[in-house]
């Protein structure tokens, strides 16, 4: 099988471009780790504690990897913060926790079936991390970090080395010198072997940890062989998506399709070879799950097909949790006549746990003004914020915070410093909010088209 090319990580970085603007200021849940209690403002997440209480229950559950398969709904009203605590869970995870969002609206494109679009953003968010030994090449300089801290032999005047093979390394002993310097090599050193000529070289001295020994350490093994040669083996332990696999494996995409992101359909033959590969390896202890989070924006755009499609996805023993959040309240259920609670089908919405997010407090709503000005470098005086507050009030939190950037734009053409309130009611006279515009069309009904 070729050597997957992208990890979850960096694909969790190319995903964060898309974030940068509206939720940039998010960097966690703003709880205390250890009761999981929210702060009123922390992380950058301002109030909403009941569901970032609720979110950090999940979240804990994700990353004690325990769990998989289950949904969770976040509903409330616009703006008041559901995508911003999915976006707190997202940086929550671990490095190599999939994290995968999905507009609803991204499933219908002609390319693909729905139900495809979904698998795959499924098979997005389950993460396989793989061990992989390999012997380190040959005359490749290793570096080993002695430690005196490890045990307490070197009282005895032993070294004691943070390795795994501890008695190969004993038997180096004598050898344990510098071999330009012919220095002792003494606790605490950094030295290099080179393994094709044995030279040993002091790099120098640490009692703490370095960066470079966290780097090597743990991962690196000194083995043994039959033949009395010593190997130096090196464990790399990387994470990739089983939508990563399975498109690096299809024959007819190949792994240039991760780039450019057209992956076309893929086989279900091609899923359950990997599949069953990679049960193999999680047998032989090669590999193992980490099941992710699959967060689904406007989930009442998705339709029967599709609720179908994810009730019996959740089944699946490689199953993510599904987050989802939805404005509506009672809709119809897309493809179908019938109404339901945020358009969600009974069935489905029976196995569902359901966070809510409600409206902000005035002072809520001028913290997360505040933390939204820091984030975009505005300083904004004490009239402006009041008034972008009332604004935010009226129109909505997310209108207010888009009239930071303009007025700050206002403030600039009159060579201002600080965005004062003038700035902020110019802008509210150049910009519509919904509310008025809708006004304005209903006004003018009789002149626009249709
Ligand atoms: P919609 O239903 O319209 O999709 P939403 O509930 O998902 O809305 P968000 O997009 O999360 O709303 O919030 C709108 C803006 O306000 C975003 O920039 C978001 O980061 C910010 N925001 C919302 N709630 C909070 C909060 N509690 N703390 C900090 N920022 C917040």
């Amino acid at each position: 099988m070729a050597a997957p090319i992208t990890t979850i990580s960096d694909s969790k970085d190319r995903q964060g471009l898309n974030l940068i603007a509206a939720h940039s200021h998010i960097r966690g849940l703003g709880v205390t780790p250890d009761t999981l209690t929210p702060k009123p403002s922390a992380d950058g997440l301002v109030g909403q504690q009941k569901a970032r209480k609720a979110a950090s229950v999940i979240l804990q559950m994700v990353k004690e990897g325990k769990i998989a398969g289950r949904a969770v709904l976040i509903s409330g009203p616009p703006s008041t913060g559901k995508t911003a605590i999915a976006t707190g869970m997202s940086k929550g995870l671990g490095d190599d926790v999939p994290f995968t969002m999905l507009a609803s609206s991204e499933i219908y494109s002609l390319e693909m079936s729905k139900t495809e679009a979904l698998e795959q953003a499924f098979r997005k968010s389950i993460g396989v991390r793989i061990r992989e030994e390999s012997e380190v090449i040959e005359g490749e300089v290793v570096e080993i970090q002695i430690d005196r801290s490890v045990t307490g032999s070197n009282k005895s005047g032993k070294l004691t080395l943070k390795t795994t093979d501890m008695e190969t390394l004993y038997d180096m002993g004598t050898r344990m010198i510098d071999s330009m310097t012919k220095e002792k090599v003494m606790a605490g050193d950094i030295i290099s072997i080179d393994k094709a000529s044995g030279r040993i070289t002091k790099l120098g001295r640490s009692y703490t940890r370095s960066r470079d020994y966290d780097a090597m350490g743990p991962d690196t093994k000194f083995v043994q062989c039959p033949d009395g040669e010593l190997q130096v083996r090196r464990e790399t332990v990387h994470t990739v998506s089983l939508h990563e696999i399975d498109v690096i494996n299809s024959r007819t995409q190949g792994f240039l399709a991760l780039f450019s992101g057209d992956t076309g359909e893929i086989r279900s033959e091609v899923r359950e070879q990997i599949n069953t590969k990679v049960a193999e390896w999680r047998e032989e202890g090669k590999a193992e799950i980490v099941p992710g989070v699959l967060f689904i924006d406007e989930v009442h755009m998705l339709d029967i097909e599709c609720f179908s499609f994810i009730n019996r996805a959740l089944e699946d023993e490689l199953a993510p949790i599904v987050i989802m959040a939805s404005n509506r309240g009672s809709t119809t259920i897309r493809g179908t006549n019938y109404r339901s609670p945020h358009g969600l089908p009974l069935d489905f919405l029976d196995r569902v746990v359901i966070i809510s997010t409600h409206p902000y407090s005035p002072d809520e709503i001028r913290e997360i003004l505040t933390i939204r000005a820091q984030e975009e470098e505005v300083d904004i005086s004490a009239n402006a914020l009041a008034l972008l507050t009332k604004f935010g009030q009226e129109a909505g939190l997310r209108y207010a915070a888009n009239l930071i950037m303009t007025s700050h734009l206002l403030a600039q053409k009159r060579r201002a410093k600080e965005v004062d309130s003038q700035d902020v009611q110019r802008s509210y006279m150049l910009f519509y909010d919904p509310g008025r515009s809708a006004k304005f069309v209903a006004e003018f009904q009789g002149r626009f088209i249709g």
